[in-house]
């Protein structure tokens, strides 16, 4: 399927949705082990978002991610914000100037998306950060699978961060105290990845 940035536009919107929807659990799960501001962080970066999609069509889905980069580094802050800023101007890098995006090519940029994000943290797998719901997301897309199996895979991948100590972040402090808890970053790339699945 070839999607143009119109129709990726229509994942930041359910992002944006989901985020203000789960806000409050964000924010719970982060309270558990940081401090509390992670679904409030990404609820206002992607509300930001869509009023700037609001104000202006963007003509390739690279202008699309960009603009979601850099709106997100600059409201988001926190750890997150420059993260998830990074995933996306990495995308956009990778998008190029293609009017549209089959699923190679969307895989591709979510891979450079990702690979961003570990070159920006320096997170392994296995610290409890977001890249423990995206690795194994790439992982499927890589292997063939689809958006949707991929969005099960960070679910699941978010999931698994629930037993372990963190390495990176402010989880990282507590030490065993973050055992039994997800990591907020990991569930919300799960949903970030669950919203492209059901925009695409
Ligand atoms: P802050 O911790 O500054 O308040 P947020 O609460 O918005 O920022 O984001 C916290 C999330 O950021 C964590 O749950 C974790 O998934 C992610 N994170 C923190 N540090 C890193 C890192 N070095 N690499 C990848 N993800 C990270
Ligand atoms: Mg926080
Ligand atoms: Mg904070």
């Amino acid at each position: 399927m070839a999607r143009d940035a119109t129709a990726l536009a229509l994942w930041l919107r359910h992002a944006n949705a989901m985020f203000a929807n789960e806000q409050a659990a964000l924010n719970a799960l982060d309270a558990a082990i940081g401090d509390g501001d992670h679904g409030a962080n990404l609820a206002r970066g992607f509300a930001k978002v869509v009023t700037k999609l609001d104000e202006a069509t963007q003509a390739t889905p690279a202008a699309l991610f960009k603009l979601a980069g850099m709106t997100l580094i600059g409201t988001v802050g926190g750890a997150s914000g420059p993260l998830y800023g990074t995933f996306f101007l990495e995308a956009a890098k990778a998008a190029g100037d293609a009017a549209t995006l089959d699923d190679a090519a969307l895989a591709a940029c979510l891979r450079a998306g990702l690979a961003g994000v570990r070159a920006r943290g320096k997170a392994e797998p296995g610290d409890k950060t977001m890249v423990d719901a995206l690795i194994p997301a790439i992982a499927v897309l890589d292997g063939g699978g689809s958006l949707a199996k991929a969005a099960e895979a960070a679910r699941d991948g978010a999931e698994a961060t629930k037993p372990i100590v963190a390495r990176k972040g402010r989880a990282s402090y507590l030490g065993e105290r973050a055992i039994g808890h997800v990591d907020p970053g990991a569930t919300s790339s799960a949903m970030l990845l669950a919203c492209l699945a059901e925009a695409s």
